[in-house]
């Protein structure tokens, strides 16, 4: 073997092809875009920013922050690009779109070792090692094909996820845990309303103001998956008898909150299933919504216990190709169905232009350690940078929707739980940081 194939030259695929090129690997990068478009694409350029020019956070308080900083000790050349073409943007990291673009496409194209061939690649390749980053607008025939490799939901459209909080900000005075009708674990936390509290709940979820609708965004998705505020729409009973459904989650002894007369039951209830295998994250069941993210804060503080909740993500519903990662890839971003494939970005349900280009970064690596035979990096949870492929191969499969990264899903400090946050988070990014160092010694990253 003596290249690897990239296809796509988005935010994932020119990361994986500059750090395969700058290994003394040559790289073949697949781009259809000059050929054949995407719906949401408007140049041919590598690492096209299809909306925001923002990659959000600069800070290592901030968990995208301190990833961007990682990326940027293991040499990145989308760090590189934003570093040269960054306009003012407060706290956060914004670019110029197309200077950005356009330094991605020179660095990457101009590598001696890197062959650009333009054209859409419709076949998976059998043997030789490839990258596929084809990013959440794939096209059709690339798309079957992965169906086919992956097999039944193996390549999914996703078109709702609901939002997910960090646990440590629930207020566990006025919730209880406990499954419907206790069958299994007490696996479920319960927010329990009265009937006031539900009224005035339905009420803020019908008058809250919705995102605008992208125009690539058919509706007709959305159908089998109903967001709640149009639940609530429908009338109260919709919510009462789908995701708010109080039957078999009866007050425990213990709760001392608001309830009605002598009821035992809740008039509604909204509950929170554990997201992440280590607890540190709870999504909100069935409450996929298009609203915009500051009226999801607000309205959704309503709930009780809730009132301080942190949203690591907000509910988004929008078209986006990803794969059952859980089940199908490993934290280096191999496939488990076929050796010499990897897939990086968007696709393996890591959210967000760095998150995507980071997970290039990291297939990329290894793809290049595969082909030189050489041990596997696996970074660890206590890093940004293996925070995400950890998350997305060891989450509930049947939960699973793409992921940005934040402290939630980044291994906790050693020792009691640091209150002040800022605090903790220097101290995770501190830790980190000088994790990862070690890690391009030994390794010779
Ligand atoms: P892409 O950057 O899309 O790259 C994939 C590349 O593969 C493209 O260049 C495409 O032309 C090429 N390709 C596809 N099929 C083939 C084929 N068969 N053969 C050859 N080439 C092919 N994230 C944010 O952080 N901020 C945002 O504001 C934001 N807005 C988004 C808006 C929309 C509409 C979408 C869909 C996503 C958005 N995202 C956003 C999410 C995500 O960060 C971006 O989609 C990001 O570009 C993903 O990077 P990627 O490398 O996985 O895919």
């Amino acid at each position: 073997k003596t290249h690897i194939n990239v296809i796509g030259a988005g935010l994932a695929g020119s990361e994986a092809a500059y750090q395969i090129a700058k290994r003394g690997v040559p790289v073949k990068l697949y781009e259809m875009r000059g050929v054949k478009s995407t719906p949401q694409h408007k140049t041919d350029k590598f690492a096209e920013l299809v909306c925001s020019n923002s990659l959000r956070g600069a800070a290592i308080t901030n968990a995208v922050g301190l990833l961007k900083e990682e990326m940027r000790r293991l040499d990145s050349v989308i760090m590189k690009a934003a570093q040269e073409t960054q306009v003012p943007a407060g706290g956060a990291l914004a670019v110029d779109r197309e200077a950005f673009s356009n330094y991605i496409t020179e660095q990457v194209s101009q590598h001696p070792l890197v062959e650009v061939i333009r054209g859409e690649i419709t076949e998976l390749p059998s043997d030789e090692i490839t990258i596929i980053a084809t990013g959440p607008l794939t096209s059709d025939k690339l798309a079957a094909k992965i169906h086919d490799l992956n097999g039944g939901d193996g390549f999914y459209f996703y078109d709702a996820a609901a939002p997910i909080i960090d646990a440590n900000s629930i207020d566990y005075n006025k919730v209880y845990k406990k499954s419907r009708y206790d069958k299994g674990e007490a696996d479920y936390i319960n927010c329990p309303m009265t009937k006031e509290e539900f009224l005035a709940f339905q009420e803020a979820l019908i008058s809250a103001e919705e995102a605008p609708l992208n125009s690539f965004e058919d509706m007709k998705v959305f159908e089998g998956c109903m967001p709640i505020e149009e639940m609530a729409k429908r009338g109260y009973k919709t919510m009462l008898f789908g995701p708010m459904k109080p039957v078999g989650l009866e007050y425990p002894d213990s709760y001392n909150g608001p309830r009605d007369g002598d009821f035992k039951t809740p008039y509604a209830v909204v509950q929170l299933r554990q997201d992440n295998a280590s607890a540190s994250l709870y999504n909100i069941v069935g409450f996929q919504t298009h609203l915009k993210w500051g009226e999801q804060k607000r309205v959704f503080q309503m709930i009780p216990g809730l009132e301080n909740a942190e949203f690591v993500r907000y509910g988004v519903m929008h078209r986006n190709s990803y794969m059952d990662s859980p089940n199908l890839l490993e934290q280096t971003f191999q496939s488990k169905k076929q050796a010499n494939l990897f897939f990086a970005g968007q696709m393996t349900g890591v959210e967000g232009y760095v998150e995507s280009a980071a997970s290039g970064l990291v297939a990329g690596i290894n793809a290049v350690r595969l082909l030189k035979e050489e041990e596997e990096v696996i970074f660890p949870r206590t890093t940004a940078i293996g925070s995400l492929p950890y998350y997305i191969t060891h989450t509930d499969s049947k939960h699973f929707q793409p992921m940005n990264v934040t402290f939630g899903i980044v291994q906790e400090l050693d020792g009691p739980r640091i209150r002040d946050k800022k605090e903790r988070y220097s101290q995770v990014a501190e830790r980190s940081l000088s994790t990862l160092t070690a890690i391009i010694k030994n390794n010779n990253l």
